[in-house]
């Protein structure tokens, strides 16, 4: 599935004050892209990425998925989008504190219902991130590279055709960083989703990657590693 940005801005406000975080950004990511959004902090990745993910819409501009303009839906079809293409994957893991790893894991399908195959396949999957004695763990008691794992597993889960990460190993070591990544590339090859990451982490980067380059809201560069 391709998305494709055109002259996306974005102007936060907070307050009085304004942000122009992105100031006309177009680029194309191809189906099956492994991309990677670099720059220095403030300079407008996660804006991009959300606008990307419909977590958040441009000020103007507008993105596409495939040929679909995602302005032209619905909330209701862009939820859907989101909920049932995009999987998301954050710095901080977001996982729910009082809910152990396979729940935190199948907690996106509980409003409509956990199968038993499905928790099997969950199950599956983080016995593959090497996670199988830590089920029933929850995340205080996982470090950081567990729980990055058991986030990957959420994303992945509903074999969605985006997969969005922002800052995925900001907060681990470069180990659990390499394994993170050695996860995140062979599971996505397995499903054939598009990736996109944000990033300032460049030692992840392998050849073959595409990588876009962004400054003070613009992207200033563009390249294959
Ligand atoms: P990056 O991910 O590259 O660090 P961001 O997209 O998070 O950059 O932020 C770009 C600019 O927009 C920054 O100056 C940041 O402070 C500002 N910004 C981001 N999100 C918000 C927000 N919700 N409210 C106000 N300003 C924001
Ligand atoms: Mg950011």
């Amino acid at each position: 599935m391709i998305i494709r940005a055109e002259n996306i801005t974005k102007t936060h406000r907070l307050g009085e004050h304004t942000v122009n975080a992105l100031k006309g950004v177009s680029c194309e990511v191809p189906h099956g892209d492994f991309l990677f959004i670099v720059g220095p902090s403030g300079s407008g990745k996660s804006s991009l990425l959300y606008v990307m993910g419909a977590l958040d819409e441009p000020t103007s501009g507008d993105i596409y998925i495939g040929e679909q303009r995602m302005a032209a839906l619905t909330k209701k079809q862009r939820d859907e989008y989101r909920r049932l293409q995009v999987g998301f994957v954050f710095q901080s893991f977001n996982l729910l504190r009082n809910l152990n790893a396979i729940d935190n894991v199948l907690v996106p399908f509980f409003p409509q219902g956990v199968s038993p195959q499905l928790r099997k396949d969950a199950t599956t999957l983080l016995e593959r991130m090497g996670l199988g004695d830590r089920l029933l763990h929850r995340p205080n008691q996982l470090s950081g590279g567990e729980q990055q794992r058991v986030a990957l597993v959420r994303a992945i889960l509903k074999r969605p055709a985006v997969i969005l990460a922002d800052e995925p190993t900001g907060e681990l070591d470069s180990q659990s960083g390499a394994e993170v990544f050695r996860i995140l590339r062979e599971l996505s090859s397995e499903i054939g989703s598009t990736v996109v990451v944000v990033t300032h982490d460049t030692r992840y980067i392998e050849a073959g990657d595409r990588i876009l380059k962004m400054q003070d809201g613009q992207i200033i560069g563009e390249q294959t590693a």
